[in-house]
Formats: structure tokens, C-alpha cells, sequence
């Protein structure tokens, strides 16, 4: 990008780099992560427009942050997720027509619509009852269309519920189901029940991906959930709605198995059976024990690796996993 230097008179491509500004608006002295365009040869400062753009976004951002005003792409969101034009949306708030216009093109909004505006962002049910009890302000097919996006809205909340707690529900099992688990042990129970499920239905029991932590293979999100138990064993009620959750039946025998078997060890012993195995081995990629790494174990090495085992030691049923965790366990500590 070229601009004009006063200084060293000619143009010169500008570099910037990141300041902090501070003004004071109404009254509140507002900080904000800025940039400032600067001359290469002379290193004096420049004007650029597209620079000067960037900060009046970013002082506006920091000044609605600050008062919990919402901003014009939160706004542009609504229009998007509810597929409804500027004018339709005013009007079926009972604004003047032109209001959501003027929020788009800067204009801050009171803190009173700016909350209506939050209302309707983040709860798709509100905005689906103001849209029938006002339907008759606005066209039939500004209607139509944010009833089909609101359809859409509902049916992709539902996808994600169900799939987002699948590895919950199946920890939640394991939780009711053994006596006492650590929250390491308790990652080392997920990572053998989702290869043995693979292997024995043909499936992976949950889409979430396993990391080659230093203390073996960790699904993050439910490690975090989990963490504050430390090395304790995880002591908390749960229950949880069978038909809710959704875990069939030849999903339980396999939980039921790796909780048999493998459930039996501490969670110090797993660590060292899935230190010998070959997923974690290369995804640590010669890594010290004790180095942190984020790095994703491959489904296809698990998928790959918990095969060889069933063909190995010629698995028929699930409950056949026992030999394979009698064996490791002998390798390891005899
Ligand atoms: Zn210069």
C-alpha cells in the first residue's frame, strides 16, 4: 500500500504496527487497540484513510463493549440469522422504519433498543413471537422467509445438541458406572472406548478429537470440565435421562467392557499402557515424556491401531477386549 510521505516527499509503502489510543467519549475515557501507519525511510507517522477507518471501528467497539451497547455487526447478524431486510425488521419492532438503517450506518443505539436488539439476537424464540404477533405490519413474504430461517435456526440447534453431548453422556455413563475414577483415568476409558467401538461397531462413538498430551491421549473439552478434581477421584451425583442421551445398546457393551477391564486400573497405570501404544507414540513424534503438545491423535491411527489388536489377538466380542488389556498390563508391570 502506497501513500504519500511530506517528509521524505515521495510515496512510500507504509508499514503499521499496533498502539493503544485512549479518548474520551461522553464523558468515559475509553482504551482501544489501534493501528498507526508510519513511513519506512523517515518513520514518521502518515495519514491514511483506510488506517484512520479501522481506528473510528475499533474506538466504536470499545465504546459499546464498555457500555454494553450492541454494534452494527451483532445487528447485520440478526438481519442474516433471520433472513429479514432492514425496514421489515424496524417495523415489526414497532420502530420508525428507518431505525435499524441508521444503526447500520454508525448511529448508536439507546441502551433500551440496544437491548431489544440482544433479545431477539440470542434467543430465536423471541424473535419467532414478535414475528406472529406482528406479521400483519410486514409483507407476506418477509414473513414467510423468516419463518424458513427460523425452521432452519431450530433444526440445526437440535443437530448440535444431540451430537455435542454425546462424549458428556458417555463420560456421565462411565462416571454412575465405576466405583471411583480420576479425571486421568477417565480420559483413558474414553480413548479405549471410542477405538474399540470402531472396531466392534463399525462407528466412532463421538466426533471429538483426542490430543497426545504428555500424560496420554486427552479429549480437552471434557478434561477441562473435570480438571478442578485434580488427582481425586471425580465425586460428584450425577444422574442423567437414559432415553435423553441417546447411547445404544451396542455402544453399552463396549462401555461395559472397557470399564471392566480397564476401568480396574489407576489412571498412573493407563497413562503407561497408552505411552506404549503406537497412536500416542507417533503422534508425540519423539516429544520428551513430559513435553506439553496439542497435537491430534489421527482418528485413522486409532481406528488403524485398535484393528490390528482386534485381528491380533482375534477378538470375536467385545468382552474378548480383557486379553488384550491382561496382556498389556503383564508386558508393562512383570
Ligand atoms: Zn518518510
Amino acid at each position: 500500500m502506497m501513500t504519500f510521505c511530506e517528509e521524505c516527499h515521495e510515496m512510500v509503502a507504509y508499514s503499521t504496527k499496533n498502539v493503544t489510543m485512549e479518548k474520551e467519549i461522553k464523558g468515559k475515557k475509553i482504551e482501544f487497540e489501534a493501528k498507526e501507519a508510519f513511513c519506512p525511510t523517515c518513520k514518521g507517522s502518515l495519514f491514511v484513510a483506510s488506517v484512520r477507518d479501522y481506528n473510528l471501528k475499533q474506538m466504536d467497539t470499545a465504546f459499546r463493549t464498555a457500555e454494553n451497547l450492541i454494534n452494527v455487526d451483532e445487528i447485520q447478524q440478526i438481519l442474516d440469522n433471520y433472513n429479514i431486510g432492514k425496514r421489515p425488521l424496524s417495523v415489526l419492532l414497532g420502530w420508525g422504519e428507518v431505525t435499524i438503517t441508521r444503526y447500520l450506518d454508525g448511529a448508536i443505539p439507546t441502551k433500551q433498543y440496544s437491548e431489544k436488539l440482544f433479545d431477539i439476537l440470542n434467543n430465536p424464540e423471541n424473535m419467532d413471537s414478535i414475528l406472529e404477533s406482528n406479521k400483519h405490519l410486514i409483507a407476506d413474504a418477509a414473513y414467510r422467509k423468516g419463518k424458513e430461517a427460523l425452521a432452519r435456526i431450530k433444526s440445526s440447534e437440535l443437530l448440535e445438541l444431540s451430537s455435542e453431548n454425546k462424549i458428556d453422556s458417555i463420560t456421565k455413563y462411565m462416571l454412575i458406572n465405576l466405583v471411583e475414577i480420576t479425571p486421568l483415568a477417565l480420559q483413558k476409558l474414553l480413548y479405549y472406548a471410542q477405538g474399540f467401538n470402531k472396531v466392534f461397531n463399525g462407528t466412532f462413538l463421538f466426533q471429538d478429537d483426542c490430543q497426545a498430551w504428555a500424560h496420554g491421549p486427552v479429549y480437552s473439552e471434557i478434561y477441562h470440565k473435570y480438571k478442578d478434581f485434580g488427582y481425586n477421584p471425580i465425586d460428584l451425583a450425577v444422574s442423567y435421562d437414559e432415553s435423553a442421551f441417546n447411547i445404544l445398546n451396542s455402544e453399552k457393551e463396549v462401555l461395559d467392557t472397557v470399564i471392566r477391564n480397564f476401568g480396574c486400573y489407576s489412571g498412573k497405570i493407563l497413562e503407561r499402557m497408552t505411552h506404549s501404544e503406537h497412536p500416542w507414540l507417533v503422534t508425540r513424534n519423539g516429544l520428551s515424556d513430559d513435553s506439553p503438545s496439542n497435537e491430534v491423535i489421527e482418528k485413522e491411527l486409532i481406528s488403524n491401531y485398535f484393528e490390528q489388536i482386534k485381528q491380533k489377538y482375534n477378538m470375536l466380542s467385545t468382552s474378548d477386549a480383557s486379553d488384550y488389556s491382561k496382556d498389556l498390563f503383564e508386558k508393562l508391570f512383570n
